[in-house]
Parts: structure tokens; C-alpha cells; sequence
């Protein structure tokens, strides 16, 4: 499989560290607020990449990081007068639940950055005795012109950039290059930790590093996030991680484009801002919401409309439909040799397209191509047929994730997903984690009882 690589700007062939497995990182929510659908399909491109990787027999480990402390967080915390943690447990739950709802697999580890202070410490620590780094009134901040790679992800013109004062925020454009901070000095109000160089707060861009390297180690596969995120987070990422390890940090960077609506920038001003909870109220389904996230390429500007989320449902519905029909065949008899050739065949061209840059729609192409080759002969169809298809469909639907099971199974597989990755962590002596899954499995109602023959739960 191939697909665009951000740092060298060209199409490359993926091939893994590791034999068989896949470090994948993606920058997660900063959770101040509730995500809006442009947000949403970054995140859902991430998954379709995450379920192709595993479907072609990989073994991916996720990690997505939590954004629960940044200028942001504190900003709104401020403004509603509450402690930060409150505001950021209500965004934390919202956005796992529209995971949920939008049928995104759950990472493997989803760390908090005020669960990591002591990482990103050692971090800055080792920037800072290797000269990477240097203390100014407070603060700590990276000195890029330490990292003679700086601006190589963002093909920034190294002859005529100006390398202006150091900066103590957390986003800035390509024009205004500077070193940025690591490690904020303590202002009142603020929540601070004390730390060798000083009482304070983590900036933005080392808690991806810190975290990206404890749970992948410090030379990973695969790095994704929004376009936006190119410049200068994932920028800032490399210098950091490089500097501090001596090896290359990431192979793979894959971003995804934004997303417009009705042709315009989404803005709360000009009344076409979604969140997934505004489209839901409108009565629209979450599977066609999945579905035209993740219908158009992902290096392309996705223009959203209700229009074109009124076509995802049809579209979703004729898939639907075909695995109702095939559920209903009643045909005795054996399987038919050329059915099964053309489902082979079908399958083998959805593969070729998504293992080409993750060409979506030539992947949809191909699934609608072997539906309407099936559907006029549905009614000569046998139970052993049908089965075939409806295996065929399902491997299909590992990667595009659109169609739910039965709702009270799905839930239950989703449970038992969580409960593994508890059994998982507890193995891996993380308690902190351990209790973390509890804790939230608790808030859904569900109770875990130890047995001597395993975990068992039940919903209270
Ligand atoms: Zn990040």
C-alpha cells in the first residue's frame, strides 16, 4: 500500500518497523468545547486508516492523546469559573460518546496530558541539559536554530525566514518562526506544577511528544492530525522528539484536509456551524454522518451539506437494503462458483483502491459496482450464497465501519472491547489506567464483578 507522506511530499510505499505492527499516534481533542464536524473527519479518516491497516492483517497500537490542559482549556475554565478538571471531564465524556455514536474503534490508549506532567518534565530536562532548550524569565523554550531540520514538514522557505523573539503561545503562523515554549512560568490563576526549572505548566506541543514516545517509544510509524496541525504542533513535535533522542521520530505523516460548508469557512457568525450533536437533533443518522465524512478523498477539501448528507443516507440505505435482502434468501441448493468469483474479485479492487492513498470513492465504487451486478439476481440467489455475500459485506464494513449490528449487541461488544483493553492495562501493571476504564464503564452504568473465572459485568 501507498499513500502521501506530509514530510517528503510524495506517495510512498508503507512499510512497517516492526513486521506485521503499526505505531500510530493522532493528535486528539483539547477538550474546552465540543468538537464541530470538521474535527470529526479527521478523526473518522484516522479510523478508516486504523480498520484498513487491520484489515490487511496488521497490528495496529492507537494512541490519541487528550489535550486536558493548554491556553484553551484555561481560557474557558476561567471564563466559567470552574476548576479546570470539571470542564474537562464534560468534553472528555462528549467526545467518547460521539466516538460511539459515529462507530470509531477505540484506541488503545487515550493519555490525558495532566496524567503525564512528569514525562514531559523529564522531557524538557533532557532539552535542556543537551542545549536544546534554554530558560528565560520563568519559562522554558526550544531553540530552533539548534535543529537545522526546522520547517522540513511544513516545506517552510528556511533563506527567507526571520527568526523573531521567543513566543509564549501555543499557535502561530508559518510567517512569525520562533522558539517556542516548552514549559509556561506560573501565572496566577493558572494551574501549575513545581519542576526543577520552575513552577508551571506544560505548553501544548510536548505533550504529543512526551506522550507519542511513552506509549510508541521514540522512532514510530505513523502520524496523523488535521492539516492545521502541520504547522506549527507536528513541526514543534519533531524538533522536540528529535533532539531529545537522537533518531527519527516519525516515518509516516498523513493529514487530512479541511471541511466547508455550503462552500464557506464553518463559523458559529454565519450559522453553519455543526457539531455531531446539532446534526443528530436535526434527526439525521449518525452511519450517514460516518458515511459522507469519510466518501471523499482525504488530501481534498470536503464540501459538507444537508443535501449531501441526505444522499449518504440514500446511499447507505441501498447498502442497507442488500444485506436485508440477503438476510431474507430462502434458495436451496449449493453455492454458485461465479458469485463467488465476482465477490473476490470485488473485494480485491476495494482493497487495490483504499491501498492506493485511500482512494475512498473507488473503494465505494467497487462495493456499488458488485451490488448492482447482485441485486437483479437476488431472488436465484441459495442460503450459501447469500452467506458469501453477506461475509463479503462484512469484510467490507470492517474497514468502512457504516453498518450497525443489532444496537444491543453493538453496545455489548463495545463493553467487552473496553473491559479487554482494563484486563490489558492491568497486565501491564497500569492501574491508573486500570481505574480509569472502571471509572468511566461505571459512569455508563455498567459495574465490573472479578470472578475467579474472569471479569464479568452487569448494568446497574
Ligand atoms: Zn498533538
Amino acid at each position: 500500500m501507498r499513500f502521501y507522506n506530509t514530510l517528503t511530499r510524495r506517495l510512498e510505499e508503507f512499510r512497517p518497523i516492526a513486521e506485521g505492527r503499526v505505531g500510530l499516534y493522532t493528535c486528539g481533542p483539547t477538550v474546552y468545547d465540543f468538537p464541530h464536524i470538521g474535527n470529526y473527519r479527521s478523526y473518522l479518516f484516522e479510523d478508516l486508516v486504523k480498520r484498513f491497516l487491520a484489515f490487511l492483517g496488521l497490528r495496529v497500537t492507537h494512541v490519541m492523546n487528550i489535550t486536558d490542559i493548554d491556553d484553551k482549556t484555561i481560557r474557558k475554565a476561567s471564563e466559567l469559573q470552574v476548576p479546570l478538571a470539571e470542564v474537562t471531564r464534560k468534553y472528555i465524556d462528549a467526545f467518547h460518546a460521539d466516538l460511539r455514536a459515529l462507530n470509531a474503534l477505540p484506541a488503545d490508549h487515550y493519555p490525558r496530558a495532566t496524567e503525564h506532567i512528569a514525562e514531559m518534565q523529564a522531557l524538557i530536562a533532557r532539552l535542556l541539559e543537551q542545549g536544546f532548550a534554554y530558560e528565560k524569565d520563568g519559562s522554558v523554550y526550544f531553540r530552533i536554530e539548534r535543529f537545522p531540520e526546522y520547517g522540513r514538514l511544513a516545506n517552510l522557505d528556511k533563506g527567507s525566514l526571520k527568526i523573531g523573539a521567543a513566543v509564549d503561545a501555543d499557535e502561530y503562523e508559518k510567517e512569525a518562526v520562533q522558539d517556542f515554549v516548552l514549559w509556561k512560568g506560573k501565572k496566577p490563576g493558572e494551574p501549575s506544577w513545581p519542576a526543577p526549572f520552575g513552577e508551571g505548566r506544560p505548553g501544548w506541543h510536548i505533550e504529543c511528544s512526551a506522550m507519542s514516545m511513552k506509549y510508541l517509544g521514540p522512532h514510530f510509524d505513523i502520524h496523523m492530525g488535521g492539516v492545521d496541525n502541520i504547522f506549527p504542533h507536528h513541526e514543534n513535535e519533531i524538533a522536540q522528539s528529535q533532539c531529545a533522542n537522537g533518531v527519527t521520530f516519525v516515518n509516516y505523516w498523513l493529514h487530512c484536509q479541511h471541511l466547508i460548508v455550503d462552500g464557506q469557512k464553518m463559523s458559529k457568525s454565519l450559522g453553519n456551524f455543526y457539531t455531531l450533536g446539532d446534526l443528530l437533533s436535526k434527526g439525521y443518522a449518525p452511519m450517514a454522518v460516518r458515511y459522507l465524512l469519510i466518501s471523499s478523498h482525504y488530501r481534498k477539501l470536503l464540501n459538507f451539506t444537508l443535501e449531501g448528507l441526505e444522499m449518504a443516507g440514500q446511499a447507505l440505505a441501498r447498502v442497507k437494503n442488500f444485506a436485508f435482502s440477503l438476510r431474507n434468501v430462502e434458495g436451496e441448493g449449493d453455492a454458485d462458483p461465479e458469485l463467488a468469483a465476482a465477490l473476490d474479485k470485488a473485494l480485491a479492487a476495494f482493497r487495490d483502491q483504499l491501498a492506493d492513498d485511500f482512494n475512498v470513492s473507488g473503494a465505494l465504487g467497487a462495493m456499488f459496482d458488485l451490488i448492482a451486478e447482485v441485486n437483479p439476481r437476488l431472488s436465484a440467489l441459495t442460503r450459501a450464497d447469500a452467506a458469501a455475500a453477506l461475509a463479503w459485506l462484512e469484510r467490507i464494513n470492517s474497514v468502512l465501519g457504516v453498518l450497525e449490528p443489532d444496537e444491543r449487541t453493538a453496545l455489548d461488544a463495545e463493553i467487552e472491547a473496553r473491559i479487554a483493553l482494563r484486563e490489558k492495562a492491568r497486565r501491564e501493571k497500569d492501574y491508573a489506567r486500570a481505574d480509569e476504564i472502571r471509572a468511566e464503564l461505571r459512569r455508563q452504568g455498567i459495574a465490573l464483578i472479578d470472578t475467579p473465572s474472569g471479569v464479568k459485568w452487569k448494568r446497574e
